[in-house]
């Protein structure tokens, strides 16, 4: 009769299993946690496998190569979505697709300048044309061309403040409607700013266009609810990105940190969260909210 610490003797594994079961657990490791692995699939706290909360949706993002816009497709590609990045210039875009790709997330990209309806057109077609539909959009594309009085800007600052960033969503969106309608239950944010609230001085129809903004969400929310479109919009206050530097002096940081309390400005990754969690299910009873991500509250 073997002795029991012979009878586990003999369960101890060879050499070769050990050196096999290694293998295995390194590749599941390395297939887990590798920047490349498909980040559609996570580990739950529960230690079940499940799929990314946007598991198979489609999102178009508009100015989504720098920035905030890039922040929310990097977000919403990591929680499963097969994302399309978009911006005026091919380099750009190039660049984000490819640092979308390295780190193993379902993107694809195209060149459009969201003023321009030959670019939404294109955008649009091929959108319907590979994915044969679309669950998200989020329009993240805005300009400032004016520092200056509000009185004295000219016809052309105030034609490309509102094409771009008011007329350019309700165009897109309305483009995008068809394909989105035979989803079923989709989501559109819009990318106000604080300064809707408080008007930044000197940039008055930039202003104009982000209050306009949040009147746009208010009105499609109604016009789409029947549709099962949601459209909520996200309220940056001042978010690190070479957009912002004009109003990133140093004197004007501390301003901000006493005004806030809060002893940061935003970082674009700050905003996209938010922008996920309004485009999930676990959001699905709210539309026409304006959701201001600024360290502060400027509303009751
Ligand atoms: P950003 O870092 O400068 O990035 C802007 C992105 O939009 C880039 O990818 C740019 O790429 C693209 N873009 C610019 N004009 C475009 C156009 N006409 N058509 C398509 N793409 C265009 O800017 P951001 O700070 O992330 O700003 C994003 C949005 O947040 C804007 O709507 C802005 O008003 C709003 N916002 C920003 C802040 C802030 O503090 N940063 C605060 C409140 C609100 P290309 O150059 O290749 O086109």
């Amino acid at each position: 009769m073997p002795s029991p610490i012979l009878g586990a003797q003999a369960l101890v594994p060879t050499d070769q299993t050990l050196i096999d079961m290694f293998r295995v657990l390194e590749f599941a490791c390395r297939a887990l946690f590798s920047p490349r692995a498909p980040l559609s699939v996570r580990m739950s706290s529960t230690g079940v496998y499940k799929k990314g909360i946007l598991a198979d949706k489609v999102a178009v993002i508009t100015g989504s190569t720098h920035g905030i816009g890039f922040a929310i497709a990097q977000r919403l590609a990591r929680d499963g979505a097969h994302v399309v990045v978009s911006s005026r210039k091919q380099q750009n875009v190039d660049r984000a697709v490819a640092i979308l790709k390295e780190e193993g997330l379902s993107v694809r990209g195209m060149m459009c300048h969201v003023g321009k309806a030959e670019d939404r057109n294109r955008l649009v077609t091929m959108v319907a044309d590979y994915y044969g539909g679309v669950d998200i959009l989020v329009c993240a594309a805005g300009v400032n061309p004016l520092v200056g009085s509000t009185l004295g800007a000219s016809e052309q600052v105030w034609d490309k403040i509102l094409d771009v960033n008011v007329k350019s969503p309700a165009l897109l969106l309305g483009q995008l409607l068809p394909h989105m309608e035979k989803r079923g239950k989709c989501s559109v944010i819009l990318v106000s700013s604080v300064a809707a609230y408080f008007p930044v001085s000197l940039l008055g129809p930039y202003n104009i266009s982000k209050t306009a903004l949040l009147g746009l969400t208010k009105t499609l929310a109604v016009e789409l609810a029947p549709k099962g479109i949601r459209v909520n919009c996200l309220v940056p206050g001042l978010i690190k990105t070479p957009f912002s530097n004009v109003v990133q002096e140093e004197d004007m940081i501390t301003q901000i940190k006493k005004l806030h309390g809060m002893q940061r400005i935003g970082q674009p990754e700050d905003c996209a969260g938010i922008v996920s969690f309004l485009c999930s299910p676990d959001s699905s009873y709210i539309t026409g909210e304006n959701i201001v991500v600024a360290g502060f509250s400027p509303k009751l």
